[in-house]
């Protein structure tokens, strides 16, 4: 979705985006990656507080634009909602985070679901760990 529309979108639905709500949003629009909090604080400490920062992010998620992402050991990074579902792949050492799309993944995870029975899969998550290209290379 281009980005003005999904502002309009927003809008829309009765969302009030402030001017602190627009900031965090244009970072995530913009480089459509992915930022935890304590990377957001950082980002954004000319213009807003840490507790604003976190009571944005409580309200992007709990109306559903942006999803938590949980990590192993790190606080957890944040996500668009309207990115497409799919994965990621989450280096171990500099916590670099790239999202992936795998149909093979997608029919092995949906033919699991046929196997169980007696639960209602209704969505999932899963995440790949391990060393990015830049990381295998330092370590030799
Ligand atoms: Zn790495
Ligand atoms: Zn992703
Ligand atoms: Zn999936």
């Amino acid at each position: 979705m281009e980005t003005t529309n999904f502002i309009k979108d927003l809008k829309s639905k009765g969302l009030k985006l402030n001017n602190s709500r627009m900031q965090i949003l244009e970072l995530f629009l913009g480089n459509h990656t992915s930022y935890s909090a304590p990377e957001l604080v950082e980002l954004l400490k000319s213009k807003m507080d840490r507790a604003t920062v976190y009571r944005n992010l409580n309200f992007f998620v709990e109306n559903k634009i942006l999803d938590q992402i949980q990590l192993q050991s790190e606080a957890p990074k944040y996500e668009l909602t309207i990115l497409e579902h799919h994965h990621h792949l989450i280096c171990k050492h500099c916590k670099k985070i790239s999202c992936i799309k795998s149909k093979s993944l997608e029919s092995a995870l949906e033919s699991t679901k046929n196997e169980i029975n007696d639960f209602t899969i209704t969505d999932h998550v899963f995440e790949f760990y391990g060393l990015c290209k830049d990381c295998i290379n330092d370590e030799e």
